[in-house]
């Protein structure tokens, strides 16, 4: 069993708190992405499973082994780098076998396991050239080969695909996810992409300042973000969110956005009408507006400023009162420069926020 817990890890560098009181636990054989911002901790929450950080605070388990104070050779830990670090003097052969000759495996046992592991990483073929006479991408296939041939339960990725362009992202991208479904070890790895995150994960942590702020499965993170951030920051292009004032009349709740009434899902109209008089923001997803012939239940005013035709559809750039918003609609849509448009929300797929906090409603 390789189950992971993080109880209550704190890393502290100088004032920078990078581990604030973490806690998660990740199940055997999961796939769990740390997503988050350059500097929110990511590499610092792996670096401290790994044992190559010493944590400040709390408590690191694999399995039921409490690993918080070994050294980083008595974790059964594999782990693959964004600077993949391959040994240029050593053929791929060798930089595969490395770990195993350094752990005096039988060279039979070595042959089989390199092999085994350059098979499931298409580079069979390969073995017998250096680094230099390889691509990006296939030295990237390297270094993941060299981890797994280690058969470690647990196996870590720090950006492994940020050094490649971006076609062969998206090659290694559904590669790396096969060869989970193969070897099924325990996984955990870190991206600031949340494409790479959405495409990956079993479940996705989003870190921000050092602490976790949801983990869930990518699509409940995608359609129901615990906060403005964690919306605003999955999603190409983010969450839209506008400001408004909710109104509690005879009818229940509504919300006053511009010189719009929104009338929010029966659902949440009750917690919102707890928040009666008080400012809020409406978080809605680029394709879940849409464009209305003219006015109408649950719709506003906007001004087109933006066209740009993307192939599979065309995103707006559009003005609702002071706020730019992004509209994703139909390739052959009709509408054109300056518009006025009307956009029309789907009360259901509306997220609402505190204004002040940005937590969402619930
Ligand atoms: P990135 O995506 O840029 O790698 P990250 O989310 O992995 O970011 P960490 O590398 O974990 O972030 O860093 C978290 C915070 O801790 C940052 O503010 C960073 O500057 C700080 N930090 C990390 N390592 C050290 C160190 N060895 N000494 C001092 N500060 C550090």
């Amino acid at each position: 069993m390789a189950n992971i817990r993080f109880e209550s890890v704190r890393k502290v560098f100088g004032k920078v708190v990078a581990a604030n009181d973490v806690s998660l636990e990740i199940k055997d054989g999961e796939f769990m992405v740390l997503l988050g911002p350059s500097g929110c901790g990511k590499t610092t929450l792996l670096r401290c499973l790994a044992g190559l950080e010493r944590v400040d605070g709390g408590r690191v388990f694999i399995g039921e082994r409490d690993v918080t104070d070994l050294p980083p050779r008595d974790r059964k830990i594999a782990m693959v780098f964004q600077s993949y670090a391959v040994f240029p003097h050593l053929t791929v052969f060798d930089n595969i076998a490395f770990g195993l000759k350094m752990q005096n495996r039988p060279r039979d046992e070595i042959k089989r396991r390199v092999e085994e592991s350059a098979r499931l990483l298409e580079l069979s073929e390969l073995l017998g050239r250096y680094p230099a006479q390889l691509s990006g991408g296939q030295r990237q296939r390297v270094a993941v080969a060299r981890a797994i041939v280690m058969q470690a339960a647990v196996l870590l990725m720090d950006e492994p695909l940020s050094n490649l362009d971006a076609l062969l992202r998206l090659q290694m991208r559904a590669e790396l996810k096969r060869l989970h479904q193969e070897i099924k070890a325990t996984t955990i790895y870190v991206t600031h992409d949340q494409v790479e995150a959405l495409s990956l994960g079993d479940r996705i942590a989003v870190m921000q300042n050092g602490r976790i702020v949801q983990c869930d499965a990518p699509m409940r993170i995608y359609d129901y973000p615990a906060n403005k951030f964690v919306g605003g920051f999955i999603g190409t292009p983010p969450m839209n969110f506008l400001p408004g004032i909710v109104r509690v009349n005879g009818n229940g709740a509504t919300v006053i956005v511009g010189e719009s009434h929104i009338a929010p899902a029966p659902a949440i109209a009750p917690a919102l009408a707890a928040k009666n008089g008080q400012p809020i923001l409406l978080g809605i997803r680029p394709e879940n507006l849409a464009l209305a012939p003219s006015q109408q239940a649950n719709t506003i005013r906007a001004r087109v400023r933006v066209i740009e035709p993307l192939g599979s559809h065309k995103l707006l750039t559009v003005q609702v009162g002071n706020e730019i918003s992004k509209v994703s609609v139909a390739p052959d849509e009709h509408v054109a420069l300056n518009d006025e448009v009307w956009l029309h929300f789907d009360p259901e797929k509306i997220r609402w926020m505190d204004a002040a906090t940005g937590e969402a409603i619930r």
